[in-house]
């Protein structure tokens, strides 16, 4: 019996970087120190130089946590995604409005029952469906008043 290939490990993470460390090329450092591939799902600079990125992380489960220590000792603040974002389970009232703005189909109409299951590992916490959800059953932490 042949082995089923292994999927890959991938981690969203929201990074926050303090001024004073912007212009360090730590992210660079993710693919040479630890193998790892990422996306870019979000950047945002403020006029403060405070710099915000959400990454798609792809490589070795071990190699990620040693990545994820290597930049919180170099200040970066790590925040896995989902802790960023969170459904009100009982608001939810599955109208599917959600499911045709999310870019990664976290959100995804289930038709065998007619409800929205909500898929934590896919959501890049980019906030669409809060602006979209008529009953403000979705909820993403924001940063400086702004998704
Ligand atoms: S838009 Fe809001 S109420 Fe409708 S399915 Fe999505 S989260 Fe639930
Ligand atoms: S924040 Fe909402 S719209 Fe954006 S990826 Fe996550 S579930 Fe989808």
């Amino acid at each position: 019996m042949s082995a089923q290939p292994q999927k890959p490990y991938r981690k969203n993470v929201h990074l926050t970087f303090p001024p004073e460390i912007s212009g360090n090329p730590l992210v660079c450092n993710l693919t040479r120190l630890f193998d790892l591939t990422f996306n870019i799902l979000k950047a945002q600079i403020t006029p403060r130089k405070e710099g915000y990125l959400t990454l798609e992380l792809m490589g070795d489960e071990a190699n990620c946590t040693k990545a994820m220590e290597y930049l919180r000792e170099h200040d970066v603040v790590v925040t896995p995604v989902a802790q960023r974002i969170s459904r009100d389970e009982e608001g939810c009232m599955h109208c599917g409005m959600c499911t045709a703005i999310c870019p990664t189909s976290a959100l995804r109409m289930n038709l065998e029952n007619r409800t929205v299951t909500f898929e934590l590992d896919r959501c890049t916490a980019c906030g669409l469906c809060t602006r979209v959800c008529p009953v403000a059953a979705m909820h993403v932490e924001l940063e400086n008043g702004h998704y």
